[in-house]
């Protein structure tokens, strides 16, 4: 098929069709007033403009948009865009329309006259680019309709929703394959901001694109400095806020793994600083206030759970802060990738420790209920007698949250329908290896995330290859925690905390009494019981080593047959030096909290006992004792009635 053989273009006030350059330069510039491409653009429209199948994975806020854009107009006819969000299909027609260009939408959303309409434009030639949902392509006639004059590009926008490792698996995407093939030979341009190596493969297969030239670009941030530290919960708000303290750390938007944490975290800092919170809790109303206020600079942090940030246009976000492990590797980035857009230098800081590990854990067995629970509940089921989610849960006898996830799980994967109110059917009796895979995916995703944390691989080079992109693989970013010295970022940060003087005072201590001892006899008799995480010791180990306050000297012994390694611990010259310092300013930070009656200091009080002593002593009938940790210590601070 010619791209012209049924067009009769309208002309419209800016160029008229039938005098539109074909080149893709050309296009650039008189029709969208830039003159030059930004990286990979070029590329990507040539192979487009020429008929290639083609996959592009480009990170949001590369230009992805622009690259069906101009080939669809270099190639002539009409440019079909299957989208999955009415948003997202709004936004691109009006900043088409703008243009001169002729776009327009068939959704859901919209009058059926409308819809009549776009449909006769499409067919009489008239339209540059259709976008319409994928559910669109199963409505009577419609596939017909477009078989009987084919669009001469066909692009398949956020792709990742057709594989069901993507993280917004959409199953109308699944039939978006064959449908398609029924078009062809129209090539096909599949486009997302977020695939893993394994979701490119799967939307290659599914879309029947194997020829597809792959273009995989753009997911080195240079300006973008990754820092990862194992902190506990306890410690992470009082970095936050010791980092965001700072003017040039603003603005920033902070990441909190719940609805609870936002708003705790968001009122502690907005003591300090202009801070809101935002989740999807909040009254719509509420969080556009929030995102308004944050997008004119009225207010300085944001405290988010990730429902926070998809299309929000500010360049100049300095600092993202993770308050806990993310759950994927696709959505850390993706959160991350907000820092920073006007290209100065800006900070992304992670803090996590195991805690966070077992949360996720939690959430997966809760989220993902054994495939036994699935099985029970599908046997339930009937095809023709629906039944509540009530009557189901009384019948496998799980609790509420179990039967409601399996019942969403088996769903998607085909096993189970709702009906008009709601009410489940049994459905396809094949759904049990969809969801055992998707199941193991999650799995192996969070599993990323933690190897991520822990690794001590330069943070950007190990996000470049989980993407695929294989641009400059091997640099280092020279930014990250991992690049820097030891003694900067957020190390640095958190240097300055108790708990970590404290860490440090007690391990240096013990090896000054005694040098030489294995790594894991100190843990056990020291830090075990102190609450101290075996990988946050380890942790601090391997830091204090780098910076040789500490050195670390492997040894082995043979015993019962088998090769036993023991690391142990020797004392530096620069961690006596360190001992001292600290020591030091332990002194001097302790001032004894005292008793006071009104105005009457009746005594200076050093442990729990000395209070209760002294209340007794006093014949004061209630105290309030509050217990801090200074140093090595335990004081109290007490406030009598
Ligand atoms: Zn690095």
């Amino acid at each position: 098929m010619t791209p012209d053989s049924v067009s009769t273009w309208d002309a419209h006030p800016f160029l008229p069709a039938s005098k539109r350059p074909r080149d893709v330069r050309e296009l650039l510039r008189l029709i969208f007033g830039h003159t030059e491409f930004r990286p990979h653009q070029e590329a990507v429209c040539r192979a487009a403009a020429q008929g290639q199948d083609l996959l592009l994975v480009m990170p949001t806020g590369a230009g992805k948009s622009l690259c069906f854009q101009i080939p669809g107009l270099a190639r002539g006819g009409t440019t079909l865009v299957i989208s999955p969000l009415v948003a997202l299909m709004e936004d691109q027609v009006a900043k088409l329309q703008a243009l001169g260009l002729t776009a327009d939408r068939i959704h859901a959303g919209r009058a059926s006259d409308a819809s009549r309409q776009v449909f006769a434009a499409y067919h009489q030639g008239r339209l540059d680019f259709l976008f319409v949902a994928p559910e669109r392509l199963a409505a009577p006639g419609f596939l017909e309709m477009l078989v009987s004059r084919p669009p001469t590009l066909i692009a398949v926008d956020e792709a990742h929703c057709i594989s069901q490792w993507g993280h917004d698996f959409r199953p109308e995407y699944r039939m978006l394959g064959p449908r398609l093939a029924q078009l062809r030979p129209t090539p096909i341009m599949a486009l997302t901001a977020t695939a893993t190596a394994q979701v490119q493969e799967d939307i290659i297969r599914q879309l029947g694109i194997t020829e597809a030239q792959r273009f995989i670009h753009g997911f080195r941030r240079t300006n973008i400095a990754i820092e990862i530290g194992e902190l506990g919960p306890g410690d992470r708000l009082e970095i936050a806020q010791n980092i965001l303290t700072n003017p040039a750390a603003r603005p920033a938007i902070v990441y909190a793994p719940t609805r609870k944490h936002t708003e705790r975290y968001a009122t502690a800092l907005a003591k300090v600083l202009k801070a809101a919170p935002y989740h999807a809790g909040m009254p719509a109303t509420d969080r556009d206030l929030v995102q308004a206020a944050f997008v004119r600079g009225d207010v300085d942090v944001v405290v988010a759970t990730i429902a926070f940030g998809m299309g929000i246009d500010k360049s100049n976000i300095r600092t993202v802060i993770h308050m806990a492990l993310p759950s994927t590797i696709e959505g850390y980035y993706q959160e991350i990738g907000r820092a920073g857009r006007d290209g100065l230098p800006s900070r992304a800081i992670l803090m996590h420790s195991f805690v966070d590990r077992r949360t996720h854990e939690f959430l997966f067995e809760k989220n993902y209920p054994d495939v036994q629970v699935l099985q029970q509940l599908y046997r339930q089921l009937s095809p023709e007698r629906p039944m509540s989610r009530e009557q189901l849960q009384r019948l496998v006898g799980h609790d509420e949250d179990v039967v409601t996830a399996a019942i969403d799980k088996l769903r998607v994967h085909g096993g189970a329908a709702l009906d008009v109110e709601g009410q489940v059917l049994r459905g396809q009796p094949r759904w049990e290896p969809s969801y055992l895979s998707q199941r193991k995916h999650r799995a192996l995703q969070l599993l990323q995330v933690a190897q991520f944390a822990a690794s001590s691989e330069c943070r950007m080079r190990r996000l470049v290859a989980h993407f695929g992109d294989s641009e400059e693989a091997e640099l280092t970013c020279g930014r990250c925690d991992v690049c820097r010295p030891a003694s900067i970022g957020i190390a640095q940060d958190s240097e300055a905390l108790p708990s970590t003087r404290d860490f440090d005072l007690r391990l240096l201590r013990t090896l000054a009494a005694k040098d030489e001892q294995a790594a894991g006899r100190i843990y056990r008799e020291v830090f075990e019981r102190g609450g101290v995480e075996r990988s946050q010791f380890e942790h601090r180990l391997e830091l204090l080593a780098r910076r040789e306050v500490i050195r670390i000297k492997t040894s082995s012994f043979y015993k019962d047959g088998q090769w036993i390694e023991v690391r142990k611990l020797c004392l530096t010259p620069l961690g006596s030096q360190r001992m001292g310092e600290l020591e030091n300013s332990l002194r001097s930070s302790i001032t004894p909290p005292q008793i006071t009656v009104g105005t009457q200091v009746i005594h200076k009080v050093y442990g729990a006992g000395q209070v209760e002593q002294t209340v007794a002593e006093f014949g004061i009938a209630k105290a309030v004792v509050n217990f801090q940790t200074v140093g090595l210590r335990k004081v109290a601070a007490a406030q009598l009635g």
